[in-house]
C-alpha cells in the first residue's frame, strides 16, 4: 500500500462471501480502535461474464495492482462447469508464488499439543498442480509434475528471507528426492545453491514422510524452523499442521507475489452460519497481522496480536466454534477493550 496525503496506506479489502462481511467488519472495527494507519478500499470480486468467460472485475484487479497489498475474506466457489475458482484466478493474475502458513498454538484453546510454533512455505505455482494431465491410452493417464529452477529459486529465496525476517534460524526443505530424483532433486539442489546467499540461516533437509511422523509425534523441535516445499506437499502438510493448533478457523495465511500480496484466512465462507453473528474472525484478523508485518507496521501488528491472544487466553468471550457463546462483534469488542490496557 502506498501512503496517501493523509499518511495512510491504502489496502484493498475483498470482504468475500458468506461470513466474509461479518469477519471483515470485526477487522475494520479493531483496526480503527487501534488507530492503524490504513484506509480500506473495498472491492467487489463477483465474477462477470466477459467474452463468454467468467472473469474478476477489472476494478478489483486494478485496485490490488495499485495498492500492492490486499486482505481477502473467503470466496464461495461457484458450482457448475466452466467456472474457474476465483482463488486460483487471483493467484494466477498476481503470480502469488509463495503461500505462507504460520501454525502457532493458541493459549486458551486446548489441543493435544500446546507448543506448536512452525511456519510452512509452499510453492504455489507449479509442481503437481500444473494441471498438465492427459490420457495415454484408455485406462492409462499421465499427470505431469513440473518443477523449474526459476520458480524453485523464487520460493526458496523468499523462505530464507522470511526466516531471517522473523528471526527463525533454520530453513528446512521437505522433499521426496529419494523417489522423485529429478524433480525434487532439482528443488533440493536449488535450495543448496540459494542457501549460500544466506550464511546466517542454517539449512537442512528432511523427507516428507519422516516430517509427518516427527511433527505429529512432537512438534517442539520444529519451532526454530521455516519449512519450505513443493506445491502438493505444502498443501497437505499445512492442513495437517493447522489441525495441530485447532483447525482452519484459527489459521492465517499470506500469498506472496513479485509485486502484490494477498492475505487471507484459510477457511471458507461457512454458509451454514453466515449472517447470524456466529463467525470467528480470528483467522482473518491473524492474516491481517501478517499483512501488517509484511508492510513493516510491526508496532500495530504486536499491539493487535497481544490483545487477540490475551482475549483468547482469558476464554471469557469466545465464539461458538471455540466452545464459547459470544457473538462475532462481542469477541471483537473484547479485543478492543484489551487494546486499551
Ligand atoms: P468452510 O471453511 O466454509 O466451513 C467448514 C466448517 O467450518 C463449517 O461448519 C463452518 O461453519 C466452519 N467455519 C469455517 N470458518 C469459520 C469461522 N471463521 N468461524 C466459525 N466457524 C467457521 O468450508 P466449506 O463449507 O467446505 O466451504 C464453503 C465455501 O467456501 C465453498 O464455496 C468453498 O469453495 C469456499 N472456500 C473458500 C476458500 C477461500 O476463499 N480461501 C477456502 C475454502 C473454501
Amino acid at each position: 500500500g502506498k501512503t496517501g496525503s493523509d499518511g495512510k496506506y491504502t489496502v484493498t479489502l475483498i470482504e468475500g462471501d458468506g461470513i466474509g462481511p461479518e469477519i471483515s467488519q470485526s477487522v475494520k472495527d479493531i483496526y480503527s480502535a487501534a488507530n492503524v494507519p490504513i484506509k480500506w478500499e473495498p472491492v467487489d470480486v463477483t465474477p462477470r461474464l466477459k467474452d463468454g468467460k467468467t472473469v474478476i472485475p477489472d476494478e478489483a484487479i486494478q485496485s490490488v495492482r495499485k495498492n500492492y497489498v490486499a486482505l481477502k475474506g473467503p470466496l464461495a466457489t461457484p458450482i457448475g462447469k466452466g467456472h474457474v475458482s476465483l482463488n486460483l484466478t487471483l493467484r494466477r493474475t498476481f503470480n502469488l508464488f509463495a503461500n505462507v502458513r504460520p501454525c502457532k498454538s493458541i493459549a486458551g484453546y486446548k489441543t493435544p499439543y500446546d507448543n506448536v510454533n512452525l511456519v510452512l512455505v509452499r510453492e504455489n505455482t507449479e509442481g503437481e498442480y500444473s494441471g498438465i494431465e492427459h490420457v495415454v491410452v484408455d485406462g492409462v493417464v499421465q499427470s505431469i509434475k513440473l518443477i523449474t529452477r526459476e520458480a524453485s529459486e523464487r520460493v526458496l529465496r523468499f523462505a530464507f528471507q522470511y526466516a531471517e525476517g522473523i528471526g527463525k534460524p533454520k530453513v528446512r526443505v521437505v522433499h521426496k528426492a529419494t523417489i522423485m530424483k529429478m524433480s525434487d532433486g532439482l528443488f533440493l539442489s536449488t535450495a543448496r545453491d540459494i542457501s549460500k546467499e544466506f550464511p546466517n540461516v542454517q539449512f537442512d533437509t528432511e523427507l516428507l514422510d519422516n516430517a509427518c511422523l516427527k511433527i505429529t509425534t512432537d512438534p517442539a523441535p520444529y519451532s526454530d524452523k521455516v519449512l519450505v516445499m513443493p506445491n502438493l506437499y505444502g498443501d497437505i502438510l499445512s492442513d495437517m499442521c493447522a489441525g495441530l493448533i485447532g483447525g482452519l478457523g484459527l489459521t492465517p495465511s499470506g500469498n506472496i507475489g513479485d509485486e502484490c500480496s494477498i492475505f487471507e484466512a484459510v477457511h471458507g465462507s461457512a454458509p451454514d452460519i453466515a449472517g447470524r453473528g456466529l463467525a470467528n474472525p480470528t483467522a482473518l484478523l491473524l492474516s491481517s497481522i501478517m499483512m501488517l508485518q509484511h508492510m513493516g507496521l510491526n508496532h500495530y501488528a504486536d499491539k493487535i496480536q497481544n490483545a487477540t491472544f490475551a482475549t483468547l487466553a482469558e476464554g471469557k468471550m469466545l465464539t461458538g466454534d471455540l466452545g464459547g457463546r459470544a457473538k462475532t462483534h462481542e469477541y471483537a469488542d473484547a479485543i478492543i477493550r484489551k487494546l486499551k490496557v
